[in-house]
């Protein structure tokens, strides 16, 4: 049978805009399709504009320190809307890469909603058909309200990149990693920042002590924490918002932020009888190799609630290309995935945390807290956490988890370690850089803890 093309994607974000480029560069015959904009939630509405937030957010601290350090140093006011139009140039300026270097492989690109009508149809919103041999699902996710009366109220993640102008006092609600890296954000950029967490930390599923350290720094910083506080009822009282928690606690703020987590854009996306089998959640359930119950279609990133991470997507796409495309088959490597949280302070992790350790099998905790250079020279009192967990049997590192200034940075490196399966005596073994904080990595002495 002939196709319109060999191969397509839908959704322009990370994972699908790799997979497109590399199946169109080996010659064959690529379209994409995008209903927003190319770049997806990572380039548009994610990572970058949060990240570029967080380092907006950052300079009243480095300014502070700046004066113990000798400089006539004051930080003045910050003009939201004039780092606002900057970041949205630069958002702008990464969207034309995106479609240019796609359409530079020989991507066709279609800004269109699309359907999947079967295992080879793809029907566009101007009602147009396109055959394809392969079709992969790369539509990513979206950030969810919980179903509470007024929760319209309020807004989601993608709404923070464009206000028009920042709240004064703002409820944030989730301790997951957008909630978090939002408080720090706001709280960094002089908004009264509060959380509202039904839960009794921040981070589930992060090692504890971790999550703790976090959390006191956060506190400590001035974001105010409520904890075992979920939202019970929410009205908009003139241009302020009221809300009761279900500790009882009642506050007005100027807006409210839903963190509250995110789902897979699968909503009328595939014909019922085509038979691509969703789970629970509504993600798209797919085998080690990125396929659907349905041979011809493969889905990746968000969409498949496997590991919602930028780079865990495109890993996924160079998988798929290896398999369909090469004769290659992949699967996908989801393990010991080094990955960093951008609160304030910085967190950076990979393996287990001590609680999954310790379930695994008899472990060794080692860890350290202390006051880095830079900051207590300038009279800074947070505390940096450097914490590993050895296997107590195999001597294998297990886990590593760090607080503090430039842990994403570090724990890269950390992960290559872990991944060639580094031993606490190799990284006794390395030489130390100093003076750094990261050097503690290699001369952590006594375990704080054995754990049979
Ligand atoms: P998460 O699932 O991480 O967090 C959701 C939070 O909302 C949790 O604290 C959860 O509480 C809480 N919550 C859920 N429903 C309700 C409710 N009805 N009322 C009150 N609280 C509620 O989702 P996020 O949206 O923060 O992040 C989604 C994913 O995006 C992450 O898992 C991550 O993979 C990715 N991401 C990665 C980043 C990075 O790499 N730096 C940055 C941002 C996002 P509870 O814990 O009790 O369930």
């Amino acid at each position: 049978m002939e196709f319109d093309y060999d191969l397509f994607v839908i959704g322009g974000g990370s994972g699908g805009v790799r997979a497109a480029r590399l199946t169109a560069q080996d010659g064959h015959k690529v379209a994409l399709a995008e209903e927003s904009r190319m770049g997806g939630t990572c380039v548009i509405r994610g990572c970058v504009p949060k990240k570029l937030m967080v380092f907006a957010s950052e300079y009243p601290e480095a300014v502070g320190f700046a004066r113990d350090y000798g400089w006539d140093a004051t930080i003045g006011k910050f003009d939201w809307s004039a780092f606002s139009t900057r970041m949205n140039q630069e958002l702008d300026r990464l969207e034309s890469v995106y479609e240019t270097n796609a359409e530079k492989a020989g991507v066709k690109i279609y800004h269109s909603r699309v359907t999947v009508e079967d295992a080879h149809t793809i029907k566009l919103s101007d009602g147009q058909t396109c055959t394809a041999k392969h079709i992969l699902i790369a539509a990513g996710g979206h950030p969810v309200r919980p179903d509470m009366k007024n929760a319209d109220i309020g807004m989601v993640s993608d709404d923070v990149f464009n206000l028009k102008a920042l709240p004064g006092k703002l409820l944030i609600v989730g301790g997951g990693y957008i909630g978090c890296e939002m408080a720090g954000i706001f709280n960094g950029l002089g908004v009264e920042t509060s959380m509202f967490i039904r839960g009794a930390q921040i981070l589930r599923g992060f090692d504890e002590e971790t999550r703790g350290h976090i959390a006191d720094c956060m506190a400590r910083r001035g974001v105010t924490i409520h904890t075992g506080c979920a939202p019970v009822e929410i009205e908009r009282r003139g241009d302020k918002v009221w809300v009761k928690g279900s500790n009882g606690h009642q506050e007005e703020f100027d807006d409210i932020l839903w963190a509250t987590g995110r789902k897979p854009n699968t909503r009328d996306l595939i014909a019922e009888s085509v038979g691509v089998k969703l789970d629970r959640k509504g993600a798209i359930r797919v085998d080690d190799y990125s396929q659907t119950d349905v041979p011809s279609i493969f889905a990746i990133g968000d969409v498949t609630g496997r590991v919602e991470l930028t780079p865990v997507a495109i890993r996924e796409a160079v998988a798929f290309h290896e398999t369909v495309f090469k004769g290659n088959k992949t699967p996908v490597d989801h393990d010991l995935i080094p990955t960093a949280v951008f609160t304030q302070p910085e967190m950076g992790t990979v393996g287990l945390s001590e609680e999954d350790a310790a379930e695994q099998e008899p472990t060794l905790v080692y860890a350290t807290a202390f006051r880095p250079m830079q900051q207590a020279f300038a009279g800074g009192e947070e505390r940096v956490l450097f914490k590993m967990l050895v296997s107590r049997e195999t001597d294998k590192v297990l886990g590593v988890h760090i607080v503090g200034p430039g842990a994403g940075e570090m724990i890269q490196f950390v992960g290559v370690a872990l991944k060639m399966g580094a031993t606490k005596a190799d990284f006794d073994r390395t030489c130390a850089v100093h003076p750094t904080m990261a050097e503690e990595l290699v001369t952590l002495k006594e375990p704080v803890r054995v754990l049979d």
